[in-house]
Formats: structure tokens, C-alpha cells, sequence
């Protein structure tokens, strides 16, 4: 079994990241600049918002962070939405999710303009992946797609099993996987949960890509010998022996999972790490103008 170091994966990617930053910079053009915004204090969000703040400075961009507080009206959302849409000086703008129930996620999303969507998320970019054309993909297939790539693993020909179905993880990845490409030209089955009897399919799987959010609910009983399995899940499960009082736990009950694998991503130090990534190169083809002019 290989254990697929997202972690170590992604500072190889930062480091290459960087040196076109600097590349960037020596010949007089402004450093890529991306807006963060969060609206409300949930914890989880804090932390993404922060771990993404880091490493856009690690990697030499400009990363601005743009706060709100819960009971902010969509309208001021929008309104900030479109001013950053016609700011000069930022190439990328992400809305940290969730958000609280009177702010439409839609609404935000097809709010900023498709070349600042570095997120992937309105359904121009959405769209576009679909049709193979030139977009912003988004960041955790694409920090997965990276994964697969770095470590060589043949996806050709393969029965990917993706369980999940959402706008920003499963569905972008089953058309990622499913493309001809490398990686990709794989047979997708997508699961969700009205998918009846779940091991059936899950069994099946060559490549095997929880994005759930259920905290290890893949057990061994569902999973292939010699399977590569993709954890994108993260929960914070509370646990009173740990520093903050939780535990991230993902998708895949790993120790007994891990066993039966050719290659697995760990729960922490797996796909996240990648996404950042994803997100960094997303903002510095928006900076390069190099997917809408
Ligand atoms: P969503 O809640 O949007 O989607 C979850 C999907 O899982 C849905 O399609 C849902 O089905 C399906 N599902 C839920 N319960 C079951 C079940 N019992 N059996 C089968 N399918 C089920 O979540 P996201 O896609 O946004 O995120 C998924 C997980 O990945 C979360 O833990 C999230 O925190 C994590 N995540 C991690 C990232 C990273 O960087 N590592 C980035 C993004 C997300 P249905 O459509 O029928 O509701």
C-alpha cells in the first residue's frame, strides 16, 4: 500500500507555484492577488480561510481577506461581489462556504464574473469543464487529478466509483475522470444517497472517490483488494483527548481500509493540502489572463 502524501505533493507544487511568481515579478508585473471572502465565524471556515491565506503568501501572491459578519444582507454581499468584479488589481475572488441561510449560495456563485471565479463554481466555468474547454477548474478535483498524476497511478480503462454528487467535488470530478485524457478515460459510476445498496457499487471500484461528509463510512466490507481510494471527506468529530476538542475525520474508515489498497489518501494530509493548490494555480492563470482575456 502507498500512502499518497498530499501534504509533501503540494509544497512540491508551491515551491514551482513561487518561482513563476517570482518569474512574475522580476519583469515588473504585480504579484497575483486573491480576495477571501468570509461571512460569519463558523470554525471550520476560519481555519480553510486561514490555511488559504498562508500559503497564497507562502507562494508570494497578494491575498486580501474580506470579512462579514453573519447577519450581512446578500445585497451588501453583492454589491462588494461586484466592485471586486471590476477591480484591476485582483485577479480572483472566493466566497468561503457556508453561508447563513438568507444569502443564496446560487446567487453569489453566478455573482462573480467567470474570469475571477477561481473557485470553479459558476456554471460558465461549470459548463465549459463540461465541454472540455478552457476553464477554472475546480480546486479539489483538480488537486486530485494533480495527485493521481504525481503518483503515477494508470487510470485508463478503470471503473472509477465516485460517491457524492455535488457542484464543487463530485460532479466536476466524474467528468474529470471520465474525459479523454490522461489521467482520465475511466468508466464513472457516480453514488449518491438514494443509491440503493452502495457496497454493490463501491465493490466495483478500481478507483474508489468518497466526497460524502459522513465521517468513515467506508469500511473494508466496501472496498476492492488492491483499490486506490481518494478520502476527500473532512468532519470535525469532537474528541475531548484533542488540543482544539475535535478530530478530522474523513470519509474512509482508514485502518481498515488502508490495508486492502494500492494507494489511499490519508485525513488529514491527503486531498486539502491539493485543493489549496488547485486554488493557487487557478488564481495565477487568472492573473496571466491565460483563460479569459
Ligand atoms: P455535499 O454535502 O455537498 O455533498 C455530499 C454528497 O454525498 C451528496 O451528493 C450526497 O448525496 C452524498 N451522500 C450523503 N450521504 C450519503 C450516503 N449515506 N450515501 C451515499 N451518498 C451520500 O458535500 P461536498 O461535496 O461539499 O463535500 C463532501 C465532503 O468533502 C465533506 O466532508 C467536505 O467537508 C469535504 N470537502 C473536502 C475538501 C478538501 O479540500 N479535502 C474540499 C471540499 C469538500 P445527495 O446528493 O443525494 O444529497
Amino acid at each position: 500500500m502507498t500512502l499518497i502524501d498530499g501534504k509533501a505533493t503540494a509544497e512540491e507544487y508551491k515551491s514551482v507555484i513561487r518561482q513563476e511568481v517570482a518569474a512574475l515579478t522580476a519583469r515588473g508585473l504585480r504579484a497575483p492577488h486573491l480576495a477571501v471572502m468570509l461571512i460569519g465565524n463558523n470554525g471550520a471556515s476560519e481555519t480553510y480561510v486561514a490555511n488559504k491565506m498562508k500559503t497564497c503568501r507562502d507562494a508570494g501572491f497578494e491575498a486580501t481577506l474580506i470579512r462579514y459578519e453573519n447577519t450581512v444582507s446578500e445585497r451588501e454581499v453583492l454589491h462588494k461581489i461586484n466592485e471586486i468584479n471590476h477591480n484591476t488589481e485582483i485577479d480572483g475572488l472566493i466566497v468561503q462556504s457556508p453561508f447563513p441561510n438568507h444569502i443564496s449560495p446560487q446567487k453569489i456563485n453566478e455573482a462573480i464574473h467567470p474570469a475571477k471565479d477561481v473557485d470553479g463554481f459558476h456554471p460558465v466555468n461549470a459548463g465549459r469543464l463540461q465541454q472540455n474547454k478552457p476553464c477554472y477548474i475546480a480546486a479539489t478535483p483538480k488537486g486530485i487529478m494533480q495527485l493521481i498524476e504525481r503518483y503515477k497511478i494508470d487510470t485508463q480503462g478503470k471503473h472509477c466509483v465516485i460517491v457524492g454528487r455535488s457542484n464543487i467535488v463530485g460532479m466536476p470530478m466524474s467528468i474529470l475522470m471520465s474525459r479523454n485524457a490522461k489521467p482520465g478515460n475511466c468508466t464513472v459510476t457516480v453514488c449518491h444517497s438514494k443509491t440503493v445498496n452502495l457496497a454493490q457499487y463501491t465493490l466495483q471500484a478500481d478507483i474508489l472517490i468518497a466526497a460524502i461528509g459522513v465521517p468513515e463510512m467506508i469500511t473494508a466490507s466496501m472496498v476492492k483488494e488492491g483499490a486506490v481510494v481518494i478520502d476527500v471527506g473532512i468532519t470535525r468529530v469532537p474528541d475531548t483527548s484533542a488540543r482544539n476538542g475535535f478530530r478530522l475525520k474523513g470519509d474512509v474508515k482508514f485502518d481498515e481500509v488502508a490495508p486492502r489498497c494500492s494507494f489511499i489518501t490519508p485525513v488529514p494530509g491527503g486531498v486539502g493540502p491539493m485543493t489549496i493548490i488547485g486554488l493557487l494555480q487557478n488564481t495565477l492563470l487568472a492573473a496571466k489572463h491565460a483563460i479569459y482575456n
